[in-house]
This record gives C-alpha cells, sequence and structure tokens, in this order.
C-alpha cells in the first residue's frame, strides 16, 4: 500500500490509499478518486509537504500523525493483551516484593508451598537464579507493589 496526499481542483486536501501507484492512475483516471470534501474527482498529487518543518515555523506546523514514536494500532492491542493477559495471570500469584529471590529458591528447594509468586530482584539476582535452574521469567509489564496502590 501506498500512500498518496491529494487535492481536489478545490484545493482540498485528503489522503489516498493504494495497491501501488498505478492503482493511484487508473483509479483517477476511471473518475474513483474523489474528494472526500466536496466528491470532485479533479484529483492531482498534493505537493509533497516538507519533511522537516522550517525553523521559526515550527509552532504553526500541524502537528504530524504517527510521525515517530506512535506504534501502530495492531501493536498496541497486542500489548494491551498482553498486559491484561499478565494481570490475569498475577491475580493468583502473590506478591513477595524484594523477598523474590529468596521465596524463589524456597519454592524450588522444597523448603515452602509451591505457589505463584512475583516480586522485585535485581538482575544479578535474577541471572543467579537463573544460574541455579531456578525458572523465573521477567514480567513484560511494570507491576506496582500492592503497599503503592490506593
Ligand atoms: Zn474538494
Amino acid at each position: 500500500m501506498i500512500v498518496y496526499d491529494l487535492s481536489c481542483d478545490a484545493g482540498h486536501r485528503f489522503e489516498g490509499w493504494f495497491g501501488s501507484s498505478g492503482d493511484y492512475v487508473s483509479q483517477r483516471e476511471r473518475r474513483l478518486v474523489a474528494c472526500p470534501q466536496c466528491g470532485s474527482g479533479e484529483i492531482e498529487k498534493a505537493p509533497m509537504a516538507p519533511a522537516v518543518p522550517r525553523k521559526g515555523n515550527r509552532q504553526s506546523e500541524p502537528k504530524q500523525t504517527n510521525a515517530g514514536g506512535v506504534i501502530p494500532p495492531e501493536a498496541a492491542a497486542v500489548l494491551k493483551k498482553l498486559a491484561e493477559l499478565q494481570a490475569e495471570a498475577l491475580k493468583s500469584s502473590t506478591w513477595v516484593g524484594e523477598d523474590f529471590p529468596e521465596q524463589s529458591r524456597a519454592i524450588h528447594y522444597g523448603e515452602r508451598e509451591p505457589e505463584p509468586i512475583h516480586g522485585k530482584a535485581t538482575r544479578d539476582e535474577a541471572n543467579a537464579l537463573i544460574e541455579e535452574g531456578i525458572t523465573i521469567a521477567p514480567l513484560l509489564f511494570p507491576v506496582a507493589p500492592p503497599e503503592e496502590l490506593n
């Protein structure tokens, strides 16, 4: 898909999505491309906007959508789903805070009842646990300790 900035003979500007540049040409020739504001079929490619706003004119430039740092909606939906899955998984898990490395070891070595736990570990602590063969997984999303909620 390619997107063109288009303008009609009345000067309305809009975006048109096409499978290819050839699609644009054939759709335009068949008058299938019309201005969404006035319906005009007299469509031309609008002059390209400058990639970099001119200095001193920055404030008046319209804010570009999707310009840098904005994740696509599909990715946002996946992240939201993952966050929900994590929240669901943690419902049956006990927050052990700073005790996480110790509690993980206790469970691994059968010193306490096994149960799902989550908490804090430094990178070194996490590496040490993994080296001991203890299965831990990093949380994908930061979790606020219960005492910090409210
Ligand atoms: Zn128009």
